[in-house]
């Protein structure tokens, strides 16, 4: 009999923000196929409850799992009978090609169940102490990536800047400078408020706040790395109100 698979997002990191269905499927599973972005507590969680866990996104020896070779290792799995948990950062419909994934697998008549999750973009910015949105700000939330496939840019970066929205950017801590300067050309406040938050909901969560005009200065300086969320907006300047008494 044919198996199935799980898309199941394990949260920003904090693995009290795994949700109990999360845990459900994690422990119904007799394989997780688990990415690197998911937080080391959820791991070993993971790898307490399901007998075998391979991590996808590991890189062994100089090799990295590409995206076909681990849709079709699902594929193949569930062929075997076998009920498969893809464990994914954040949300797997956010940025993680949860949806290829659920296509490739359906093509093939393969039963999939999607366990929504708690993205990072939204998990991030809460955490910093940052309100996405607050009737004093602009009214609306833009989630986009910082970079997409080579060649293939759609992104319209003077709409962007334009847009009545706070802008949270996933993916964009190698792109950072590029994007500001694209913010700036097509006309954006250099005055905007810009907070970046490094490791959001993990011991090692930090936070760098700016301006449009110096952020990307500021984050090479204090060396920011992935995985990290830029959340830019005037709404930023809330978190010194808030972050005083957050816990
Ligand atoms: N599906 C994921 C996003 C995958 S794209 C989600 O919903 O969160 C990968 C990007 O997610 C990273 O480059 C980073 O921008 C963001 N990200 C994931 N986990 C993060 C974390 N703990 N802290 C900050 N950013 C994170």
């Amino acid at each position: 009999m044919m198996g199935e698979v799980y898309l199941i997002g394990a949260g920003p990191g904090d693995p009290e923000l795994l949700t109990l269905k999360a845990l459900k499927y994690i422990r119904m599973a007799d394989v997780a196929l688990v990415d690197d972005l998911v937080g080391d507590e959820v791991k070993d969680i993971v790898r307490k409850e399901v007998e075998e866990v391979i991590e996808v996104g590991k890189r062994e020896g100089k090799h990295r799992k590409t995206q076909e070779e681990i849709n079709r290792l699902m594929y193949e799995l569930a062929k075997k009978g076998k009920k498969v948990a893809r464990v994914k950062g954040g949300d797997p419909f956010v940025f993680g090609r949860g949806g290829e994934e659920a296509e490739y697998l359906a093509e093939r008549g393969v039963r999939i169940k999607i366990i929504p999750g708690i993205t990072s973009a939204f998990a991030g910015a809460e955490s910093a102490g940052i309100p996405l949105n607050h009737r004093n700000f602009d009214p609306g939330i833009l989630i986009i990536p910082g970079r997409e496939r080579e060649g293939e840019e759609r992104i319209d970066w003077s709409a962007v800047a334009k847009i009545k929205a706070t802008i949270v950017i996933l993916m964009g801590i190698s792109s950072l400078e590029r994007n500001v300067r694209r913010l700036l050309e097509n006309g954006k406040d250099p005055d905007t408020m810009v907070a970046i938050v490094e490791n959001a909901t993990t011991e090692r969560q930090r936070v760098i706040e700016g301006k449009l005009s110096d952020i990307a200065e500021i984050a090479k300086r204090r060396n920011v790395k992935a995985p990290a969320i830029i959340v830019i907006g005037d709404v930023v300047e809330l978190r010194d109100k808030i972050k005083e008494y957050l816990q």
